[in-house]
Protein backbone atom coordinates (compact mmCIF):
# COMPACT_ATOMS: atom_id res chain seq x y z
CA UNK A 1 0.00 0.00 0.00
CA UNK A 2 1.42 3.24 -1.38
CA UNK A 3 1.25 6.32 0.58
CA UNK A 4 -0.69 9.12 -0.07
CA UNK A 5 1.51 11.68 1.63
CA UNK A 6 5.56 11.09 1.35
CA UNK A 7 4.62 7.92 -1.30
CA UNK A 8 6.52 5.49 0.80
CA UNK A 9 4.81 1.76 -0.25
CA UNK A 10 4.22 0.08 3.44
CA UNK A 11 3.18 -3.47 3.93
CA UNK A 12 -0.86 -4.10 2.40
CA UNK A 13 -1.86 -4.62 5.89
CA UNK A 14 -0.19 -1.73 7.35
CA UNK A 15 -2.34 1.19 8.64
CA UNK A 16 0.33 3.59 9.12
CA UNK A 17 3.13 4.38 7.24
CA UNK A 18 6.26 3.52 8.37
CA UNK A 19 8.26 6.64 6.84
CA UNK A 20 5.76 9.50 7.90
CA UNK A 21 3.32 7.97 9.97
CA UNK A 22 0.19 8.69 7.49
CA UNK A 23 -3.09 7.08 8.62
CA UNK A 24 -3.24 4.64 5.31
CA UNK A 25 -6.65 2.82 5.75
CA UNK A 26 -8.55 5.83 6.69
CA UNK A 27 -7.31 7.87 3.65
CA UNK A 28 -8.30 4.86 1.52
CA UNK A 29 -11.61 4.14 2.97
CA UNK A 30 -12.77 8.00 2.93
CA UNK A 31 -12.06 8.55 -0.66
CA UNK A 32 -13.76 5.55 -1.92
CA UNK A 33 -16.92 6.60 0.41
CA UNK A 34 -16.36 9.77 -1.44
CA UNK A 35 -16.68 8.54 -4.57
CA UNK A 36 -19.66 5.92 -4.11
CA UNK A 37 -22.06 9.14 -2.49
CA UNK A 38 -21.02 11.82 -5.40
CA UNK A 39 -22.02 8.99 -8.02
CA UNK A 40 -25.03 8.16 -6.33
CA UNK A 41 -26.00 11.77 -6.22
CA UNK A 42 -25.40 12.45 -9.45
CA UNK A 43 -27.18 9.61 -11.09
CA UNK A 44 -29.95 10.19 -8.54
CA UNK A 45 -31.02 13.51 -9.72
CA UNK A 46 -31.16 11.85 -13.13
CA UNK A 47 -32.94 9.15 -12.65
CA UNK A 48 -35.32 11.37 -10.04
CA UNK A 49 -35.81 13.83 -13.46
CA UNK A 50 -36.61 10.55 -16.23
CA UNK A 51 -38.90 8.75 -13.60
CA UNK A 52 -41.09 12.08 -12.73
CA UNK A 53 -40.75 12.64 -16.61
CA UNK A 54 -42.53 9.59 -17.16
CA UNK A 55 -45.18 9.39 -14.77
CA UNK A 56 -45.93 12.89 -15.39
CA UNK A 57 -46.26 12.23 -19.60
CA UNK A 58 -48.52 9.13 -18.10
CA UNK A 59 -50.46 11.04 -16.00
CA UNK A 60 -51.21 14.53 -17.79
CA UNK A 61 -53.80 12.51 -20.04
CA UNK A 62 -55.67 11.15 -16.89
CA UNK A 63 -58.46 13.82 -16.06
CA UNK A 64 -58.31 13.15 -12.03
CA UNK A 65 -55.21 12.91 -11.54
CA UNK A 66 -54.18 15.88 -14.03
CA UNK A 67 -52.80 18.45 -11.19
CA UNK A 68 -50.42 16.04 -10.12
CA UNK A 69 -49.00 16.18 -13.89
CA UNK A 70 -47.95 19.77 -13.50
CA UNK A 71 -45.83 19.52 -10.58
CA UNK A 72 -43.83 16.58 -11.64
CA UNK A 73 -43.30 17.95 -15.27
CA UNK A 74 -41.70 21.32 -13.99
CA UNK A 75 -40.17 18.74 -10.61
CA UNK A 76 -38.54 16.71 -13.75
CA UNK A 77 -37.13 19.75 -15.71
CA UNK A 78 -35.76 21.24 -12.81
CA UNK A 79 -33.84 18.14 -11.83
CA UNK A 80 -32.60 16.91 -15.06
CA UNK A 81 -31.11 20.86 -15.98
CA UNK A 82 -29.83 20.78 -12.55
CA UNK A 83 -27.96 17.25 -13.47
CA UNK A 84 -26.97 18.50 -17.11
CA UNK A 85 -25.38 21.73 -15.89
CA UNK A 86 -23.27 20.23 -13.03
CA UNK A 87 -22.35 17.63 -15.08
CA UNK A 88 -23.75 14.95 -13.02
CA UNK A 89 -23.64 11.16 -14.20
CA UNK A 90 -26.43 9.66 -16.02
CA UNK A 91 -26.60 12.37 -18.57
CA UNK A 92 -29.30 10.54 -21.22
CA UNK A 93 -31.62 10.26 -18.67
CA UNK A 94 -31.23 13.35 -17.26
CA UNK A 95 -32.29 14.74 -21.26
CA UNK A 96 -34.91 12.01 -21.42
CA UNK A 97 -36.53 13.69 -17.75
CA UNK A 98 -36.06 17.44 -19.71
CA UNK A 99 -37.80 16.20 -22.64
CA UNK A 100 -40.31 14.09 -21.37
CA UNK A 101 -40.97 16.75 -18.37
CA UNK A 102 -41.07 19.34 -21.33
CA UNK A 103 -43.68 17.30 -23.57
CA UNK A 104 -45.52 16.61 -20.37
CA UNK A 105 -46.33 19.86 -19.62
CA UNK A 106 -46.75 20.95 -23.42
CA UNK A 107 -49.67 18.40 -23.54
CA UNK A 108 -50.94 19.10 -19.69
CA UNK A 109 -51.83 23.08 -21.03
CA UNK A 110 -53.21 21.65 -24.28
CA UNK A 111 -55.40 19.41 -22.32
CA UNK A 112 -56.38 22.48 -19.72
CA UNK A 113 -56.69 24.84 -22.40
CA UNK A 114 -58.98 22.44 -24.44
CA UNK A 115 -61.28 21.75 -21.26
CA UNK A 116 -61.00 25.94 -20.70
CA UNK A 117 -61.90 26.50 -24.02
CA UNK A 118 -64.39 23.65 -24.31
CA UNK A 119 -66.21 25.10 -21.29
CA UNK A 120 -66.39 28.14 -22.66
CA UNK A 121 -68.80 27.27 -25.37
CA UNK A 122 -71.30 26.46 -23.13
CA UNK A 123 -71.33 29.39 -21.36
ZN1 LIG B 1 4.18 8.33 4.37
Amino acid sequence: MKCLKCGFENQPDSRFCLKCGELLALDESNSSLGNVSSGNNGSGLAIASMVCGIIGLVVCIVPIVQAISFILDVLSIIFGLISLVKKREGKGMAIAGVVCGGIALVLYLLVIGAAYSGASKFI
